[in-house]
């Protein structure tokens, strides 16, 4: 399909997308992120043949908080390969982001990469992969979207430190069991950071197209994952992107994706499209009410899904 379609249908769809401005409600456990101006929707599609679409707010940056956790484990899947299921499950939690419920039972092996529990365990052992792991991420994600002016936002950054009670509690816990390794202070403000990244929509659906290529980043031909672990990685998307409100969205939305509290929502459909939406305002799960509301009418739209 060409650029040209995409723009018409996410034009279509910015428009019935309006009228949920207010249904939802901006993230407040994190001061900075409060600050945020709500009645701001943005939308951009990456396709693999080459070509941007995009609509409303999708040139302004944000906070991609826990979309971060995908570049994460990407970087750390490619260096340790199968050996991170040690560490880290593969089955959806069924459970809020920062639960700490499950760990008990499951000894510090937190249920999948994309709870918060399991991506700090994932950032621990990307610390001691890369000896500057902050300049690490940037780089990476950086490379993935061809901008080198992707940086963090120091401000959101500290907030999050600041209030970071619950992450470093899920830390020490998982600590106690032998599976984190750094220093928690230490660990917790990589993390932070990597929450901090700030992007925006067409930058974020950039990002995402090696996955959508099985592994490969279109950009530049560099094999990023195998295609198995590309696979893997989609799956996991799938499977627990979305907290405790992943069966909605495969329902829903039927594509691999992941969310973050700061609003943003990327996806893809393999061998074709990447996607980013951005609407600040959240639904009861975390997840943003205007970004599921937009991919669902965009998968219903373009007559494709993972299903
Ligand atoms: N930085 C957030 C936290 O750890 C990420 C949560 C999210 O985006 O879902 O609480």
């Amino acid at each position: 399909m060409s650029t040209e379609y995409y723009q018409q249908v996410i034009g279509r769809i910015y428009n019935e997308i309006l009228p949920f401005h207010g249904k939802g409600k901006v993230a407040d456990y994190i001061p900075a992120l409060a600050e945020v101006n709500p009645m701001q929707f943005g939308i951009a599609v990456e396709s693999l043949g080459g070509g941007t679409a995009m609509r409303g707010d999708a040139a302004t940056c944000f906070s991609i908080q826990s979309i971060s956790k995908v570049f994460t484990f990407a970087m750390v899947m490619s260096r340790v390969g199968e050996d991170i299921w040690k560490a880290v499950g593969r089955e959806p939690s069924g459970n809020p982001f920062n639960s700490l419920v499950q760990l008990e039972h499951e000894k510090g092996i937190p249920r999948n990469p994309f709870i918060n529990a399991g991506a700090l365990v994932v950032t621990d052992r990307l610390m001691e992969l890369y000896p500057r792991p902050k300049e690490a991420i940037l780089d990476f994600v950086r490379s993935l979207c061809g901008n080198d002016d992707i940086y963090y936002d120091h401000q959101v950054a500290q907030s999050e430190r600041d209030h970071a009670d619950r992450n470093m509690a899920l830390a020490h816990f998982i600590k106690s069991f032998g599976n984190i390794h750094n220093e928690v202070d230490a660990l917790i403000d990589v993390y932070c950071h990597q929450c901090a990244i700030s992007m925006n929509c067409v930058d974020l659906a950039r990002s995402f197209l090696f996955l959508a290529n099985r592994g490969v980043n279109p950009a530049d031909g560099k094999r990023i994952l195998t295609m198995s672990q590309a696979k893997r990685l989609g799956a996991i998307m799938a499977t627990c992107g979305f907290y405790d409100e992943s069966g909605d969205f495969a329902f829903r939305v039927g594509l691999p994706g992941k969310s973050g509290v700061g609003g943003g929502i990327v996806a893809y459909l393999p061998e074709k499209l990447s996607v980013a939406v951005w609407g600040p305002e959240l639904n009861a799960y975390g997840n943003s009410l205007m970004g599921i509301e937009a991919l669902e009418r965009f998968t219903t739209d373009i007559s494709s899904s993972i299903f």
